[in-house]
């Protein structure tokens, strides 16, 4: 028998929009990996009559039920009373959870009330979870066909905690693994993969293929259900294989993989170092290298050379070809990246200069007009890009050119064709 999930988060703030219910987001997806059915997430205010209601309506239409949330002092505990009395259940005192709570405590310097305490209350009969990251402790309990699991709220408790405690309780649910590979695409938009895998993605049921437009980039998702971890890859390889063979080198990366991490990791490997000099881009090719750990071996530095007197005073942009041609040209954008090299003594370097927008520039450009430059030692290379489907939005220009230099970046380390895509 396949189980169906229901997950339950508790938390007005939700309800109003201030919060988003980001438990349930990764709730969802572990969840999925241990190849149980998430078919309703729903959300209730810390009202008991409607707490109430809402665990009956999730009894009637699902057997594992997940809350979030509701556990704390701050709420009177409303999630466990609630969900105890709906089950029958009484609360039962656990002194080893007052204990763990008043330690908490001790350990993180804060003073405790007792209604701190309250928390160690929990319905007779089940399971605790322990909770390292905070005080309030989870709960889950097997109720005739019911299997019931309660975490708190903030995700940085309910995550770990359901990894750590929750997952290993559930798994004797569990019928099997559901295993997926993401893979990275830059350089085609979600129609263009679509409609050439379309006929592919209709007829696959077990993997399937679905694409996710990202910012500015798209993932293609292989999931498989099967019997375990193996079975699973073994379902997805022959599709993985068939969608590279299509989509060849516009594939950039697996995972987790960024084109930031591609780039940083394909220089480091070849002990070479990177420099930016950034017009529109206003520093965000720097920022996302230097996200990443390890970024200090490659990045030597950049400039953000808004304005026309750094672009010609610090990177040496010739001061006539900027009064006759503007900052946003291709020989700008070419010269920014070359002096860059220059003055940065790296060994490659990327550009960026255009309109961001949300008006044209002073010589008429249109918004989302970018020029974007690498220079190596080997050559300088420019991409035009006309990013006028993003010009409603100043970050999603910024970002798209970014995603561009890295992805010039790439392909030259690649070996690849770099101005066109
Ligand atoms: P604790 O006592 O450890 O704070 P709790 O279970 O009482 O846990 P709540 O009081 O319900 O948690 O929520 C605390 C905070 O956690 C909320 O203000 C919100 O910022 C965050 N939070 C709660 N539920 C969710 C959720 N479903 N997704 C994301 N964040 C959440």
């Amino acid at each position: 028998m396949s189980h169906i999930v229901e997950l339950l988060a508790v938390g007005t703030e939700l309800l109003l929009g201030n919060t988003v219910n980001s438990d349930a987001q990764m709730l969802a997806r572990e969840l999925s990996a241990l190849g149980l059915n998430v078919y309703y997430h729903s959300v209730v205010g810390d009202n008991p009559e409607r707490l109430s209601q809402s665990v009956e309506l999730a009894k009637s239409r699902a057997d594992v039920i997940i809350t979030t949330g509701g556990l704390g002092p701050t709420c009177d505990d409303l999630t466990k009373k609630v969900v105890a009395q709906s089950f029958g259940k009484a609360m039962v005192y656990h002194p080893e959870c007052a204990d763990a709570i008043r330690s908490y405590f001790a350990c993180s310097g804060r003073a405790m009330t007792e209604n701190n305490l309250q928390q160690a209350w929990l319905p007779e009969g089940c399971t605790v979870l322990e909770n390292r990251w905070g005080t309030a402790p989870g709960c889950a309990f097997q109720s005739g066909r019911h299997f019931v699991v309660m975490l708190p709220g903030p995700p940085r408790e309910c995550i770990p905690m359901f990894k750590e405690a929750a997952a290993p309780w559930l798994s004797q649910l569990s019928e099997g693994v559901i295993c997926s590979h993401t893979l990275r695409i830059f350089g085609w938009g979600e129609s263009q993969v679509e409609s050439l895998l379309r006929d592919r993605m209709n007829e696959l049921t077990n993997p399937t293929l679905a694409p996710y437009a990202k910012e500015g980039e798209m993932e293609l998702r292989i999931t498989a259900k099967a019997a375990d971890q193996a079975a699973a890859e073994a379902l997805i390889a022959p599709v993985e294989r068939e969608v590279r063979g299509l989509l060849g080198d516009l594939i950039y990366g697996t995972g987790e993989d960024t084109l930031e991490k591609v780039v940083l990791e394909g220089m480091k490997a070849r002990g070479l170092t990177l420099g930016t000099a950034e017009s529109c881009t206003g520093g965000l090719i720097a920022k996302r290298v230097t996200d990443l750990p390890g970024s200090s071996a490659v990045l030597r530095g950049g400039v953000v050379s808004y304005t026309n007197e750094v672009k010609t005073n610090v990177l040496g942009v010739s001061r006539q070809l900027l009064e006759e041609q503007g900052a946003v040209c291709a020989e700008v954008a070419r010269a920014m990246a070359q002096g860059a090299r220059r003055v940065l003594g790296c060994d490659a370097a990327v550009s960026a200069t255009g309109v961001a927008g949300p008006d044209r520039d002073e010589r008429g450009n249109p918004v989302g007009l970018v020029y974007v430059a690498l220079a190596a030692p080997d050559g300088c290379w420019v991409r035009k890009l006309n990013l006028a489907g993003a010009s409603d939005r100043r970050d999603r220009v910024r970002i798209m050119a970014a995603n561009h230099a890295l992805d010039m970046i790439r392909r030259w380390l690649a070996g690849l064709e770099i101005e066109r895509i």
